[in-house]
């Protein structure tokens, strides 16, 4: 290919809003081009890089025994309202209107089209195992998208569905997809963290993220120094600084304790003002913070406080709600609630602070008086570091009251005992007791055992060996194809611009003859020729330009070998060229003659290694 035929418009300037690396390459070097806030047009040479992260993929699903398709991206809103997912995803998902005034989705995700498809063909269990994939637009309203292509409105993902029989089905397909996942991003020249994404240290294997590790990444990765326990913070657990094993032992040790005790403390409302009146430590304070949950699914049947409230069944299958809820939680003052963990084991969609006037309603005191002692109208969960307290500062539900001297187990007890707290560098691994730390990362891909939750609202059923009618459980498995790209050149490129594993560049090699003229030209000409026959994908920059210009731009782009040709090189005997890797300081001259064959065995070689 000659550089004067194709469209690569490089840049000396960086666009102002290109904050990390390859969102400032992939627009340097002439990959990319914005056509709006996080829409985004690959040019030829971002596309070719792009289309060998897809193809590496795409063997890697067939590998794995995947079946590609291609469903439409415009999707009939019926299929969302089956699943409930018409009023749930909120503003994310993009709807349009025909003119015949029907409702569409703009695919966010497939899982409602895939599974219409699998259900009006699905009738017998030898059908299952089945999984397919599509590599498609997705599109998502992302309230801020940023880093280009890293967070975008439209994207390419790559999402795999599989429907299975039984557990043990979903979980060879899942074991082979993560396995897939691994090669995917080794070949692609990425170092990920695959981390668990479920809650509970040891508890099942349903869902993997796989991270990449990034200063401005969105997740926080909690990891041990000693063992691999990788998770998201979002579901991080630690080993508990002290439990006790029963409420006899609390009792036990409460014995010890003062009795309990009202302390006047006026105008002191928060932890860092109570500190300081008391003149102690966060350590010693029992936090108490009302939360709001909505579509709760845990049964509150025996919950205080709850006996009245209402489940209410949704028109399909999906088991019974409570659309909201209130919960107190209680934790020691220096940690902190998270709120996804809490919803999970809540079943809840979401659990929020309650506002304060639902505080206000069930702690009969103003926001910053809440306990656990005495509270009666709510559901109390205590957080595992609360059952190591047996001598505690906290509210007393009352304005300007704390009590001091409060103990688990003997003034208060709970109707649910859980781990709730964000996890914290330092903490301990839940694992092995090794010492927690974090990292910052960006999720490219996420495998998850969904299990029935569409199948059961979509209505999906075969008929087993004996006849009787089922509902398949299903995973599901996706991968951003332009998140992934832009994560390789966040892990691969230096100041001068990019430096492409040979597996995802757009070329192989990039001829730079000093002048392209005369003699030069024609041996040039030769070798781009030479190289090509041997399946070598060459761009040769054929421009009018400086040698000072080509050298910045073949930095800039990134391609993996770079020969360069001049008279003088070309004047010895035997002629030489100089060849240069990418990335590496020092070139080396090897004779023309045998430059094809050379270079391209050491390619071909290098590329079976991605292989
Ligand atoms: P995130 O937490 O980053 O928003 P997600 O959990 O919403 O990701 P999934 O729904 O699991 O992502 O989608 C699968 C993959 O699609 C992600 O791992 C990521 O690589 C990619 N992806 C998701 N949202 C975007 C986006 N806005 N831009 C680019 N890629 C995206
Ligand atoms: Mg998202």
């Amino acid at each position: 290919m000659f550089y004067s035929k194709m469209f690569i418009p490089t840049l000396r300037e960086v666009p102002a809003d290109a904050v990390i690396a390859s969102h400032r390459l992939m627009f340097r070097a002439g990959l990319l081009r914005k056509l709006a806030n996080g829409l985004f047009a690959y040019l030829p040479l971002g596309l070719r890089a792009f289309r060998k992260v897809e193809k590496i993929i795409r063997e890697e699903m067939n590998n794995a025994g995947a079946l590609e398709i291609k469903p439409t991206v415009v999707i009939p809103a019926e299929l969302w309202k089956e699943s409930g997912r018409w009023e749930s995803m909120g503003e994310s998902m993009l709807r349009a209107k025909n003119r015949l005034n029907n409702d569409f989705v703009i695919s966010p995700t497939a899982e409602e089209a895939c599974t219409a498809i699998v259900r009006d063909e699905l009738s017998s269990y030898r059908q299952l195992p089945l999984t397919l994939y599509q590599i498609n637009t997705k599109f998502r309203d992302e309230i801020r998208p940023r880093y280009g292509v890293m967070r975008g409105r439209e994207f390419i993902m790559k999402d795999a569905y599989s429907w299975h029989t039984d557990e043990k089905s979903l979980d060879d397909t899942y074991q082979i997809m993560g396995r897939a996942y691994r090669r995917i991003f080794q070949r692609c020249g990425l170092s990920v963290i695959p981390v668990k994404a479920d809650s509970g240290a040891m508890g099942g294997s349903g869902s993997e993220e796989f991270m990449v590790e990034s200063d401005v990444g969105d997740n926080t990765l909690i990891l041990c120094k000693a063992c691999d326990y990788a998770a998201n913070v979002e579901k991080a657990s630690c080993k508990a600084d002290f439990t006790l094993t029963s409420i006899e032992a609390a009792k036990n040790v409460a014995s010890n304790t003062p009795s309990i005790e009202k302390i006047d403390t006026p105008n002191v409302k928060t932890i860092d003002e109570l500190c300081s009146f008391l003149k102690t430590d966060s350590k010693c304070f029992i936090k108490t913070l009302i939360y709001r949950a909505i579509n709760v699914e845990l049964d509150l049947s025996d919950a205080p406080g709850c006996a009245k409230l209402g489940r209410k069944k949704p028109s399909n299958d999906a088991p019974a709600v409570y659309s909201e809820a209130f919960f107190a939680v209680a934790i020691r003052g220096d940690l902190d609630v998270n709120e996804i963990k809490l919803a999970s084991i809540l079943k809840a969609s979401e659990a929020e602070l309650a506002s304060d006037t639902d505080v206000s309603r069930y702690t009969g005191a103003p926001v910053g008086f809440a306990g656990p002692v005495g509270l009666k109208s709510i559901p109390l969960i205590i957080d595992n570091s609360v059952t190591a307290m047996s001598d505690a500062v906290t509210g007393a539900l009352e304005k300007d009251v704390h009590y001091k001297h409060a103990a688990y187990g003997r003034d208060f007890t709970a109707w649910m005992i859980e781990d709730v707290r964000t996890v914290k560098a330092g903490d301990k691994c839940p694992v092995c007791g090794g010492e927690l730390y974090t990292k910052m990362g960006n999720e490219l891909g996420h495998i998850f055992k969904l299990g029935n939750k569409y199948t059961l609202s979509m209505n999906v059923t075969y008929l087993d060996e004996n006849g009787k009618s089922q509902i398949p459980t299903m995973g599901c498995y996706g991968i951003g194809l332009d998140r992934t790209l832009a994560s390789v050149i966040e892990e691969h490129h230096d100041d001068a611009g990019i430096i492409w594993p040979l597996s995802v560049a757009p070329f192989h090699v990039t001829i730079v003859p000093i002048k392209y003229d005369g003699i030069v030209k024609e041996k040039a000409d030769i070798l781009a020729e030479e190289l090509s026959k041997k399946g070598i994908e060459v761009l040769l920059d054929d421009r009018n330009e400086r040698p000072g210009v080509k050298f910045n731009d073949a930095d800039l782009t990134g391609i993996p070998w770079r020969i360069v040709l001049g008279d003088k090189g070309l004047s010895q005997t035997p002629a030489q060229v100089e060849i240069k890797r990418r990335g590496e300081k020092e070139s080396v001259f090897i004779a023309l003659e045998t430059a094809a064959a050379e270079l391209s065995l050491k390619i071909l070689n290098e590329l079976e290694t991605y292989k």
